[in-house]
């Protein structure tokens, strides 16, 4: 079938051809998604009529067969005789490329992936999201020897070991203050003649009475503003995204970094780990049996991973952190190693 064409739309399909011609060489030396574009362009023109196109002898070709004569109403034999030149030769490279399978040189990305990136065994394991924040709890002077108004024994040997910790890929790194204010209820000052360490107190919901709970009584420390209060010396500060302070409302006691029994008080902690994208929480700080331990166990209340590195912490009172230390294992705190495969699993994160 001879198709007629006027002379704009020959010359439209002429350069139809030659984009055509180019996009397969092109496709030829880069990209195997250009079969796909030597299949579009080989087709019949989108803007004629379907009773228009060309006739093809081979499916998705849209070339006249050689010898036929796509003749242009009304234009001279010398120049059909070039144009018939031109086509014959555009026809010739289009069947010598169609005859050669497009065969990329680069391999399947797959492939390319799976050597560049091999996939260890326990691959499925490594899938679930692994997020870890630090949080280093109340590393302040008043909790560390010598002169801490209420000192936790080796309180200050922990430094080496945490500042190692705040060089690994946690995110965020978070460190906490015990900022009381000087009327704060845990000081046994504030109750006559109380001993610290040995006596209690009730505090009371401060807007339901009937909820209560005893709490241990403390020497003064970590008054805001005051010496003690200050972060230790040794801490790597640098390396902290953010410091939160923590049992400011003279009325409650106030052990974890994320709020106290009532929840009068709340420092955002989980709110801010939540918006971090953060799975598991590793603690470390002073003291272990008190405001470390209600920190990993809050952690754990709010959904997150709960790890304590034990060479990070110490307790205040060690005659008791063996019976503590299993309280807490009970409740679901991972008590790890800094040498173990969590802290390993840390440092192999990007
Ligand atoms: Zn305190």
């Amino acid at each position: 079938m001879e198709v007629a064409l006027s002379p704009a739309r020959h010359a439209h399909v002429w350069r139809s051809r030659r984009q055509a011609t180019h996009a397969v060489q092109v496709s030829d030396a880069t990209f195997p998604c250009m079969e796909i574009a030597l299949a579009s362009c080989l087709s019949a023109p989108s803007h004629l009529p379907s009773n228009q196109k060309p006739s093809t002898r081979r499916k998705g070709l849209s070339i006249p067969p050689i010898g036929s004569s796509a003749r242009v109403a009304g234009s001279e034999p010398r120049s059909e005789s070039g144009a018939e030149k031109r086509r014959r030769e555009t026809v010739r490279r289009r069947r010598a490329l169609i005859s050669t399978p497009l065969v990329h040189p680069i391999v399947s990305p797959t492939a390319n992936l799976a050597r560049r990136q091999p996939r260890p065994a326990n691959a499925m394991a490594d899938a679930k999201p692994f997020k870890p924040a630090l949080v280093v709890v109340d590393f302040q002077e008043d909790f560390c020897p010598p002169n801490g108004s209420l000192a936790v024994p080796g309180g200050r040997s922990i430094a080496p070991l945490i500042n190692h910790l705040l060089a690994l890929p946690f995110s965020p790194k978070l460190a906490t203050r015990d900022w009381h204010p000087p009327n704060h209820t845990s000081f046994a000052a504030n109750h006559g003649d109380a001993p610290p360490f040995t006596s209690t107190t009730t505090v009371a919901h401060p807007s339901d009475p009937s909820r209560s709970y005893s709490t241990t009584l403390w020497p003064v420390h970590c008054v805001q503003g005051s010496p003690g209060a200050r972060l230790v010396s040794e801490l790597d500060v640098a390396r902290v995204d953010a410091v939160i302070d923590k049992g400011m409302d003279p009325r409650v006691e106030m052990y974890s970094a994320f709020y106290d029994p009532f929840r009068v008080s709340d420092s955002g902690l989980a709110e801010r780990l939540r918006r971090a994208g953060v799975t598991d929480v590793f603690v470390v700080g002073l003291a272990a049996d008190f405001c470390v331990r209600a920190t990993a166990e809050h952690a754990l209340d709010e959904g997150f991973g709960s790890y304590v590195v034990e060479e990070g912490t110490k307790p205040v009172l060690p005659d008791k952190w063996p019976e503590c230390r299993r309280d807490m294992l009970a409740r679901g705190v991972k008590m790890i190693s800094a040498e173990g495969d969590d802290i390993a699993r840390v440092k192999s994160l990007p």
